[in-house]
Order: structure tokens, then C-alpha cells, then sequence
């Protein structure tokens, strides 16, 4: 499987890095080693000294498909679920500067914690008002809504489909609304839909 991200989804986050809003959907990826296997702790990682949490709606590919339309979108997937698509702030500045690409900025292992639950989009009532939420230590830092995104779920769909067969089992980051910024070791991160609380772990 594969998990394929979207950069620079929500207006006020591309702003906050000095980006300009883009006019298609900014799309990298990160391999299956991004996620952290059950059980396992989230270790801040050897080779960075900025790590950003980015919280983010997650999308799972539940049919195979390529070249979908927007239209037929809904017809991949059927569960949301809440993930972080932590970032290497230092490493990302360094490769945005020399126009080099991200990977070493994110696609490094355990840099794609996912919440075990995901929440049906019946009980969502669809994909375009879901409000979620990072808490960092007790305290909300990100607060975001799909209202806000710049490409739905189902356009992202549309454009990731046109390089990419999806694939069950493969993952959408969606993008994370502003708010970002580091972390450090005992730092605990909660996010949530709506009340309902995704994932909670803490920064060994
Ligand atoms: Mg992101």
C-alpha cells in the first residue's frame, strides 16, 4: 500500500508557511513504513531537530481504481479516519531551498501516525463538514474543518487517480489546517473528530 499526502489544502496553512495557494493539489507520498505499527511509541527522530505535527483528515481507499472522476469518488471510499503527517521542518526548508524533493522531510519511518478507528462517512453525514482537532499537552494548537479545504476529498481523489492507481488499503492524507509547530519528547498529542477522540500518544 502507499500513502499519498496533500500539501497546501487549507488557505491560513499555506499562508503560515509563506506559500502561495496553489491552483491544483500539491501531492507527495510516503511509503508503508510511514505508519507505526500497533503498540508501538512515536520516537522523535535522530535526524531532525524541528518536528512539526500536522493534523490531518485520512482518507482509505476501499476499490481499485484510476482516472476517477470527481463525480464517481464516493464510490472509493466509505470511512474517515485522523492521522499526523509529521514534517521535518529543518530537513523540508533546506530541500524547498536547494528545489530538491521532500522525502527526507517526511516520508521517514513512523512520520505517519493514523488513529486505529475510522469513522463511517453515513455517520459523518458526508465528507463536507467534518470538524476535527490537535490537542498538544491538554491545549487545542489545530482546529480545522474539510469545509475548509481548498480541493474536497473527492477532487483530491479525482487528481491523485491521474498518476496513481489507488489501491485498497491505500491511505489520502488530506492536508492540515494552520496552527502547526514543534514538538518535543513528553509532549502528549490528542486528536479528535468532532468529540470523538482518534488517537492519543505521547513523544518518546
Ligand atoms: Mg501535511
Amino acid at each position: 500500500m502507499k500513502i499519498i499526502c496533500i500539501g497546501r489544502n487549507y488557505a491560513q496553512h499555506a499562508k503560515e508557511l509563506g506559500n502561495e495557494i496553489p491552483s491544483e493539489p500539491v501531492i507527495f507520498l510516503k511509503p508503508e513504513t510511514a505508519l507505526i505499527p500497533k503498540g508501538h511509541p512515536f520516537y522523535y527522530p535522530a535526524h531532525s531537530e524541528d518536528v512539526h505535527y500536522e493534523v490531518e483528515l485520512v482518507v482509505r481507499i476501499e476499490r481499485v481504481g484510476k482516472h476517477i472522476e470527481e463525480k464517481f469518488a464516493p464510490r472509493y471510499y466509505s470511512s474517515i479516519g485522523l492521522g499526523i503527517d509529521f514534517t521535518a521542518r529543518d530537513i523540508q526548508q533546506e530541500c524547498k531551498a536547494k528545489g530538491l524533493p521532500w522525502e527526507k522531510a517526511k516520508a521517514w519511518d513512523h512520520s505517519a501516525p493514523l488513529g486505529e478507528e475510522f469513522i463511517s462517512v453515513d455517520e459523518l453525514k458526508g465528507v463536507s463538514d467534518i470538524p476535527f482537532n490537535l490537542k498538544l499537552n491538554g491545549e487545542i494548537v489545530q482546529q480545522g474543518n474539510s469545509s475548509e479545504m481548498l480541493f474536497s476529498i473527492d477532487r483530491i481523489i479525482q487528481e491523485v487517480s491521474k498518476y496513481f492507481t489507488l489501491k485498497i488499503g491505500d491511505l489520502i492524507y488530506t492536508g492540515t489546517p494552520s496552527g502547526v509547530g514543534p514538538i518535543a519528547v513528553g509532549d502528549e498529542l490528542v486528536g479528535q473528530i468532532g468529540d470523538k477522540e482518534m488517537f492519543r500518544f505521547t513523544v518518546k
